[in-house]
């Protein structure tokens, strides 16, 4: 298009970089298998930790919703799209996460903008670790507050950071509770003990936390055992609830200033009947059904113990994100696509997902999946790896 020749030279160079994406659409529903090009293949790329995009008792709560309340709400929030069963999820939730409040926003990506650019001020710092959630680095980019990143993980130069801040008037340090690339988890504890001794509030992004760490899948701040030691918990209901959504889970006040001032709550509109349905259902399958968890750690712990022993480097991960680290980006790239020869789908991640010579295939496994699945998988690991020179 005249106008926008730059745009398709940048796309030629992202093609020849290898870091040009292209979409890969599902033609089954989101499971342990799924069809792609007419092909099944065990799916190792979704963050349907639990199963639940297609739990039975998610989709019959939702068809339900639909056929009483209908497909769509027809405003914001804030004007006539409150319904009943939202402010009854939200109850719900804040009960679940010990919390007194809930707010459910439309997705994790905007109720991270909402809390950071509606809390904050001029008068305030926010304090983030390096490779926080994309949807933190663009809320911090919307805060007028001042802004400090701290090395990853590095309880160290979180305490320079603040030692460097006292003369804010609110400090935030905001972390994600499991890094979404790495697998890690964030060291919670001695984060909350430094933020204590300095006087800051901590912000917990917990998107691939909830409904995987803590007691049912409460998350991060209950796996180390700090119920009201963190201000802010921020999850999503897109990963393992299985549904969509995003919420700030905090007192009543944030929740009320957020109804104020959170630009995405207060300017789109909000979720669907199936989807508020959906996500009240899963809530009550991670009560109902610990198990599913207990499933999806058993499997985490074969799939990584299988592609350790293999010789693949995994990184640091501690959960059921486990990347195999390749470095080169092509080399990511034909990794997938081989092992989608051999039956699996694993995404290659490339920069700026990653950083560049960091590039990978992700792998997550779920509670879905057998013994027999994560054998096949590994079988198509070791050939793909083998063939690529990836491992010897
Ligand atoms: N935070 C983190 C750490 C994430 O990994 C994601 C999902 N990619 C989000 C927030 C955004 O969540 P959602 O997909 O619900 O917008």
């Amino acid at each position: 298009m005249k106008g926008f020749e730059h745009i398709e030279k940048e796309l030629e160079e992202m093609k020849e970089q290898g870091l040009f994406r292209s979409l890969i659409p599902l033609e089954s529903d989101q499971k342990a298998k799924v069809t792609i090009d007419g092909k099944e293949l065990i799916q190792l790329s979704s963050n349907n930790y639990l199963g639940l995009t297609t739990h039975p008792r998610l989709k019959l709560a939702a068809v339900r919703a639909a056929d009483e309340f209908g497909a769509g709400t027809g405003s914001v929030r804030t004007i006539a799209g409150t319904f009943t069963m939202h402010e009854e999820f939200e109850k719900m939730l804040a009960e679940f996460k010990h919390t007194e409040a809930t707010l459910v926003l439309q997705s994790g990506f905007t109720a991270n903008q909402a809390v950071l650019a509606s809390l904050l001020s001029k008068e305030d710092v926010v304090i983030s670790d390096e490779l926080n959630h994309a949807s933190i680095i663009d809320g911090i980019r919307l805060t007028k507050a001042a802004r400090k990143i701290y090395k990853h993980v590095d309880m160290e130069s979180l305490e320079e950071a603040l030692k460097a801040s006292k003369d804010y008037r609110t400090r935030l340090v905001v972390t994600d509770g499991v890094f979404s690339m790495d697998g890690n988890i964030a060291p919670l504890k001695e984060i909350v003990e430094l933020c204590e001794k300095y006087d800051a509030l901590i912000m917990v992004d917990d998107a691939h936390a909830s409904g995987v760490l803590g007691r049912n899948g409460r998350g991060t701040v209950d796996h180390f055992d700090l119920n009201g030691r963190v201000h802010i918990q921020v999850g999503t209901l897109s990963k393992a609830v299985g549904v969509l959504g995003g919420y700030i889970a905090s007192t009543q006040a944030v929740r009320d200033y957020i109804i104020q001032k959170g630009r995405p709550f207060l300017f789109s509109t909000s979720h669907p009947p199936t989807v508020t349905a959906a996500c009240q259902e899963a809530i009550q399958v991670l009560l109902d059904e610990p198990e599913l968890i207990e499933k999806l750690w058993e499997n985490t712990r074969y799939l990584k113990a299988g592609l350790e022993k293999l010789g693949f480097d995994t990184g640091k991960s501690e959960t059921p994100i486990t990347p195999v680290i390749v470095g080169d980006e092509k080399k990511a790239h034909e990794l997938s696509d081989t092992l989608k020869k051999y039956g699996v789908f694993a995404q290659g991640i490339a920069f700026p997902t990653v950083a560049k010579g960091q590039a990978r295939v992700r792998t997550i496994v779920t509670a879905e999946h057998t013994k027999e699945l994560l054998d096949e998988a590994l079988a198509a690991f070791e050939k793909a790896g083998k063939e690529l020179n990836i491992i010897s």
